[in-house]
């Protein structure tokens, strides 16, 4: 009892600092009256936990003049430029890392490609001395890296911190790349599949950073998804929660890698629309010949666009989002038929929420991946700032 006493205070204390923290973060400047008001916490813990956070460097204070009188007033706000935060996304072909500040502004990036790279060790050593790189640029900078967030493709296992069995991706079957990492270059390491990191991209940076419910979906090479629900990403119970690509749109049709047949991956992915086409393996040639009015590639394409509205038809019933969010590889392809699509969509819903749907592309083009893996890390960062900010050890996460 004496032990778990001081344990379960700490908790309690993190846990209304991270109450806090996302008020801070919602609000962009807040005060100290209106933190209480807003998190139901007693005026002197407003005083001591956001006092801890300034000198834990993640906030300070700025003045600002109420117009009526003049009367300068205090609030509270993030000190985005005391830490530094690095984004890696690795693809089945590229990778790209990030160097950004608390708020996801990019201040550095590289990318390259891997094709014909298929152990992740190689992998690894290809992308190393560019993270250090950013690691020692940060610490010159006097901003140092608080956490290194990595986005991979799927399923992952979260616990372990490793991959599960990622279709088209040979080599990384279990591959430990949490602990890889985190002995490389001691910092703490957060994994997390590429469609759920983008999730989180559009949570904390982007169109969903006030919307407490909001589903992405990213198409390219398969079609993943995240849900966040009450601001957080639903993991349920195996941590499959928002695997979108895998809803049945083709009674009995192909077999899927997920074990399932007719998913609306198998007709809606690049490869998917590539195996109804038949005719060329470049989505390039697939959408010129749509625009030279190929009236099979014409065909072809009123059929996955009819995929999708059913789909995101679908999904709406299924997770009532505020916000439906569009990205991956496919998706600039899509774009010039948006308009359609939401229209046929809102015609398939309850009308009393069709004016509330909004559904809209992704913020970070070909970054959303790196931009959620930074997202990983700032997420962890409200949740348990104490355990980022005062404990040396990766393990102890
Ligand atoms: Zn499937």
């Amino acid at each position: 009892m004496t032990i778990e006493k001081p344990i379960y205070l700490q908790k309690i204390k993190q846990d209304n600092m991270s109450v806090i923290l996302q008020q801070i973060w919602e609000h962009e400047g807040i005060s100290r009256v209106e933190l209480v008001t807003l998190t139901k916490l007693t005026s002197g813990t407003v005083t001591n936990l956001t006092q801890e956070l300034i000198q834990l460097g993640l906030i300070r204070e700025f003045a600002t003049s109420s117009s009526a009188i003049g009367r300068k007033r205090v609030k509270l706000k993030y000190n985005t430029d005391q830490f530094m935060i690095i984004g890696i996304d690795i693809s089945r072909t590229s990778y790209e890392l990030i160097l950004t500040d608390l708020a996801g502004q990019v201040i550095n990036s590289v990318e390259g490609n891997t094709i014909g790279i298929h152990q992740p060790e190689k992998i690894l050593d290809l992308i190393a001395p560019l993270i250090q790189n950013m690691i020692t640029y940060a610490s010159s900078k006097g901003m140092p890296v608080i956490g290194l967030g990595v986005s991979i493709p799927g399923p992952i296992d979260r616990k372990s911190g490793q991959l599960l069995t990622p279709p088209n991706f040979p080599g990384w079957e279990n591959f430990p790349i949490t602990s890889t990492l985190e002995k490389r270059f001691g910092l703490r390491v957060f994994i997390e599949d590429d469609a759920r990191a983008s999730a989180l991209a559009e949570r904390w940076y982007g169109l969903g950073r006030n919307v407490q419910n909001s589903l992405f979906i990213t198409m390219g090479m398969g079609i993943g998804g995240g849900v966040i629900s009450r601001g957080e990403l639903v993991e349920g119970a195996n941590g499959l929660y928002g695997q979108v690509g895998h809803i049945t749109l083709i009674p009995n049709g192909l077999l899927c890698a997920c074990g399932n047949r007719g998913c609306w991956e198998t007709v809606g992915s690049i490869p998917g629309i590539l195996r109804r086409w038949s005719v060329g393996d470049s989505i390039d040639d697939f959408f010129h010949a749509v625009h030279q009015e190929d009236p099979h590639a014409v065909q072809c394409l009123k059929d996955t666009l009819s995929d999708l509205e059913s789909a995101l038809t679908t999904l709406f019933n299924t997770y009532d989002p505020e916000i439906i969010v569009l990205g991956g590889r496919l998706y600039p392809y899509l774009a010039m038929y948006m308009d359609d699509i939401r229209s046929h969509v809102k015609d398939r819903i309850y009308s009393f929420v069709r004016d509330r749907l909004r559904i809209e592309n992704a913020t970070f083009g070909s970054s959303q991946n790196a931009k959620g893996a930074v997202a990983l890390v700032f997420e962890r960062l409200l949740t348990a700032p104490l355990q980022m900010l005062t404990t040396d050890n990766a393990k102890e996460k």
